[in-house]
């Protein structure tokens, strides 16, 4: 069946995801992979220029949050320890093996996906993201769609960032502009499509932020993708599976024509 497969992404485990987008998705039955940074700071310190944005510290009530969206089909993934320069660069094991172990340690299950922060990539960075025992990477944005019958890196998997092109800055803030997110163009024929997120709400909340009713019309219409068998929406860990076991069988195709 040629079925396009969509992940949704979040990232830097922001509050408004947890208290606007989780219960959108779960009324849809939308999986999704949310990627927290692994540090009990309340407010996310990422050196960079922006209002104070609240995400998970990590308290007994967020873990039991995270819990139970992961009993709903939700991946909880990792994104570093610190989420600044220069701790990326000058000890990448670390940023990738102690939160993934922090992660580990407070949700008590295996965390398999790593989210490099501000996209920022080089060798070192995966070899170390590899070394710590993850079983992919996201990366981005460069709007990728990955045909399922390619071999793909998938320590290196690009997105769409939704909203990219909808911002404007007005005033210094970036505002979202809406309305510009083409949900039908999301899909493509046996293609994996891998979709990030910020901000859900006002600039309040985080980068290039959406409004609440626009994500919602965006999930409304996946929702509807989906309930046509146009689309299978799975989160990130499971993409990449899918996409490892076509390789098998392509794998084993190769050899049985052999031999
Ligand atoms: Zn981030």
């Amino acid at each position: 069946m040629m079925r396009s497969v969509i992940s949704l992404t979040f990232d830097d485990g922001l509050r408004c995801h947890f208290e606007k987008v989780v219960p959108i998705l779960d009324a849809y039955g939308l999986p999704a992979t949310f990627f927290l940074v692994a540090n009990a700071d309340w407010s996310l310190k990422d050196g960079q220029r922006h209002p104070r944005w609240r995400k998970t510290h990590w308290n007994k009530k967020d873990v039991q949050l995270l819990k139970n969206m992961i009993q709903q089909g939700h991946e909880i993934g990792s994104h570093s320890v610190h989420h600044r320069h220069p701790y990326l660069d000058r000890d990448p094991l670390y940023e990738a093996q102690h939160s993934k172990q922090w992660i580990e340690d407070r949700l008590g299950t295996e965390i398999s996906s790593y989210c490099y922060p501000f996209c920022h990539f080089n060798e070192p960075i995966k070899a170390a993201v590899i070394n710590a025992g993850y079983g992919q990477a996201r990366w981005g944005a460069n709007e990728v769609y990955y045909p399922f019958e390619e071999n793909i890196d998938l320590f290196k998997v690009d997105c769409r960032l939704i909203s990219k092109f909808g911002y404007e800055r007005t005033r210094g803030n970036f505002i979202g502009k809406y309305g510009a997110e083409d949900v039908a163009g999301w899909s493509r024929p046996d293609c994996w499509h891998v979709l990030m997120f910020h901000g859900i709400g006002t600039i309040k909340d985080g980068w290039w932020p959406i409004p609440v009713t626009e994500f919602e019309r965006q999930m409304g219409e996946l929702a509807r993708m989906r309930d046509s068998g146009e689309v299978e929406v799975a989160t990130f860990k499971e993409g990449a599976k899918e996409f490892r076991h076509r390789e098998i069988a392509r794998g084993e195709l190769r050899i049985e024509a052999s031999t």
